[in-house]
């Protein structure tokens, strides 16, 4: 789906290492696209500042992902994963879950990693992992969320009343 781009500062490189001239920032869209530049000095300042605060979007998302991607794929699938993403939701309890069954009524979850710092939530990426076949990632904007939102409640408990 064709979307404007909106990109936000996810990661920078350079600015504590007093060797390096250029500090160069990386920005990301939602999407997964990226485009990187130099860092201007208020940028730069900035970011010792939210580098000290620890508080960058992408911390979270970053370290599920060193966890289980490898080479851009998943290292695992399935049952193993799910207990990858608990171990991963105790250390770090922002991470959400809720089960699922997938296509062979076999238990399965979703997980969800908030891409969030104390000024802005940014999106949530949301890792599908049923216990048979691939897992799947997508992403949910805020919009996204309120727009599931409705769709939900009508599906839950008392589905029957609700769409007869
Ligand atoms: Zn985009």
């Amino acid at each position: 789906m064709k979307h404007i781009h909106k990109y936000i500062v996810c990661s920078y490189s350079g600015f504590l290492n007093p060797s390096v001239k250029r500090t160069k920032i990386t920005e990301r869209c939602r999407c997964g696209s990226e485009i990187n530049r130099n860092a201007t000095i208020i940028e730069v300042a900035e970011m010792k500042k939210e580098n000290r605060e620890g508080n960058d979007l992408f911390v979270l998302f970053d370290k599920v992902c060193d966890k289980i991607y490898h080479k851009g794929k998943f290292k695992y699938t399935g049952y193993e994963l799910i207990c990858i993403f608990d171990k991963l939701q105790k250390k770090y309890p922002k991470i959400l879950s809720c089960h699922i069954d997938d296509e062979n009524y076999m238990n399965s979850a979703i997980f969800f990693v908030p891409c969030m710092n104390k000024k802005e939530y940014f999106t949530t990426t949301v890792f599908i992992v049923p216990q048979s076949g691939e897992p799947l990632r997508i992403v949910m904007s805020p919009s996204d969320v309120e727009g599931m939102i409705p769709i939900l409640k009508k599906l839950d408990g008392k589905f029957g009343k609700k769409l007869r």
